[in-house]
């Protein structure tokens, strides 16, 4: 008898669930009762079959219109509509139908699933396996464990993960398991910047990618559904109480609209058939040549400085270094642009206005807007229109767009220099407002943030958050693994900054000074704890 793979409800993730076990190897058999569903699932599914080379795929695979005893189904997944009386009722009949020791599982992603499990008389057979979209092609699966889930059945889904080929995440039976909780602040923290006119939807999306996400946030909530994107926030919300992932009120408003995003023909962008224009700021080729013309100082200390330094040497034949803030006055005073760049944990105000007090009335000066409040950095200025705010969040390396901020009244050469400076590097920039974090620093910070808390609650280890938000949601590189290099004072620097603007919900965690641990303490921290 060979092992049978049961999948009931064959809609949207249903059929490519059924084909991801079919092409493991397993015998399928697909329950749907609605004959136009089964119809059309069935089309994707030979369509989709027509395109591997596994000539027996669509034999494994048989079709009924309801649960029926099955002696030989090892595994059970039902991938039904989201309503928690359906799945309950579901989960009866699969335990009655099936033997024992086969693994009853859900693809819910927004339900309990030990409350689930409650329904049945073996609740430890079973266990979350929270597909992604579309099951065919995305390669993460979060296995979710219940508190009656037994060590078997876990052994079995990581069975399961491995025989469909996809790479497995544990995540604790917790309101939106990992990928959808780690995800919120880059929607949430998008929006709140959308509704302080940071800068436009178009903008913040250019500045998204520009850092490396596969889509900017309000491209993606087009794409997903404004509707099923709030409904996603809302019921988090609705589990957690927690104020930071609280949704926000522009994407109500829209939504109540009908504003929902590519399938209602509007959302953030207007779409024509099915395409919008997206913003894709002129990202100009790094210069070769020297310039001579200006005269440029970096002030500050570590990393950041030192990879500012080798590339502007290359680019600019007049760059002197101070690493020691006891050195400023050695600073040349025809300096014409001053950068200042350090670890970004901690205001520098002090440092510029110093500076601004020694250097003359031309000099124009680049602050890092993530650590220092140019607001009041400006404020003790002679010449505040000279003094023009920069977001970069670790590397220059991996941020092709840069935000830059006019704090005061810069002058339009002041930001045309900055627009020089970068531009010679080969990265474009976006003008935004004035707000603690500016775009990138308060979402990356916030999503930061959340792995970190995530982490805490226990919700996955730190490697496994890594991986699903990778591959669950094709970001660049892990939020813990990009804590570490943003570093953990710096992040902890800009959520405090914006919790103090816009309320404690966005305070930074306790645990964040743990990303600058390197290895050998991280080892001693988790003896210290055990
Ligand atoms: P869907 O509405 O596209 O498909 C559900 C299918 O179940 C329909 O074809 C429907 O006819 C069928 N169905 C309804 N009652 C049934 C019954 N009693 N027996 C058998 N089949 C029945 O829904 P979907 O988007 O595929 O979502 C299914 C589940 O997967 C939900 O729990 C959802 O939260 C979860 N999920 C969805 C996504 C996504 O992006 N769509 C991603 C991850 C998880």
């Amino acid at each position: 008898m060979s092992d049978s793979f049961l999948v009931v409800g064959a809609g949207t993730m249903g059929w490519g669930i059924a084909f991801v076990a079919a092409k493991g190897g397993y015998d399928v058999e697909i329950v749907e009762p609605d004959a136009v569903a089964r119809e059309r699932a069935r089309s994707t599914l030979e369509r989709e079959a027509a395109r591997t080379a596994d000539a027996g795929l669509l034999e494994r695979i048989r079709w009924s219109e309801a649960i029926r005893p099955a002696a030989d189904v090892k595994v059970a997944i039902e991938a039904v509509p989201e309503r928690f009386e359906l799945k309950r009722e579901l989960f009866i009949a699969l335990e009655e139908a099936l033997p024992p020791d086969a693994l009853l599982a859900t693809n819910t992603s927004s339900f309990s699933v030990g409350a689930l499990a409650d329904a049945v008389a073996r609740p430890d057979r079973v266990v979350g396996l929270h597909f992604f979209n579309p099951p065919t092609r995305m390669p993460l699966l979060e296995i979710v464990r219940a508190r009656q889930t037994s060590d078997d059945a876990l052994d079995q889904a990581y069975d399961v993960a491995e025989r469909l080929g996809k790479t497995a995440v544990l995540a604790s039976d917790t309101p939106g398991f990992i990928v959808n909780r780690v995800a919120r602040p880059y929607y949430l923290q998008a929006l709140h910047a959308l509704e302080r006119d940071v800068a436009t939807a178009e903008e913040l999306d250019a500045l998204a990618r520009g850092a490396g996400f596969r889509m900017g946030p309000f491209e993606l909530m087009d794409l997903i559904g404004l509707d099923v994107n709030l409904a996603t926030s809302e019921s988090i919300y609705a589990r957690t109480e927690a104020q930071r992932l609280a949704p926000v009120g522009i994407q109500r408003r829209m939504v109540a609209q009908g504003l929902l995003g590519r399938k209602s023909g509007e959302g953030f962008y207007a779409y024509r058939d099915g395409k919008a224009e997206r913003y894709e700021p002129q990202v100009p080729a790094p210069r070769t040549e020297m310039s001579a013309q200006e005269r440029v100082a970096i002030v500050g200390f570590g990393a950041p400085a030192d990879e500012l330094a080798e590339l502007l040497e290359q680019r600019y034949a007049n760059v002197q270094r101070i690493e020691n803030d006891e050195l400023l006055d050695e600073l040349s005073p025809d300096a014409t642009i001053v950068v200042e760049i350090s670890d970004g944990a901690a205001d520098r105000g002090d440092v510029i206005a110093a500076l601004d007090s020694l250097l003359g009335a031309e000099t124009v000066f680049f602050a890092d807007a993530y650590a220092t409040d140019l607001q009041a950095c400006g404020r003790r200025m002679r010449h505040p229109q000279r003094l023009v705010g920069y977001g970069v969040l670790a590397s220059l390396d991996a941020q092709q767009v840069i935000e830059i901020v006019n704090a005061q009244s810069a002058s339009d050469e002041a930001l045309e220099l900055a627009q020089e400076l970068f531009g010679s590097l080969g990265k474009a920039v976006v003008l935004v407002e004035d707000v603690p974090g500016l775009f990138l620093g308060r979402t990356v910070g916030s999503i930061v943030n959340e792995a970190m808390v995530a982490v805490a609650e226990e919700v996955a280890s730190a490697d496994d958050i890594d991986t699903a938000m990778r591959l669950g949601a094709s970001y660049p590189i892990g939020p813990i693994a990009w804590g570490r290099e943003i570093g953990g004072r710096r992040v902890a620097r800009i959520l405090k900054r914006l919790s103090q603007a816009e309320g404690d919900a966005f305070a930074p965690h306790r645990s964040l000074w743990m990303l600058d641990l390197n290895e050998e303490q991280i080892a001693q921290e988790a003896a210290g704890h055990s």
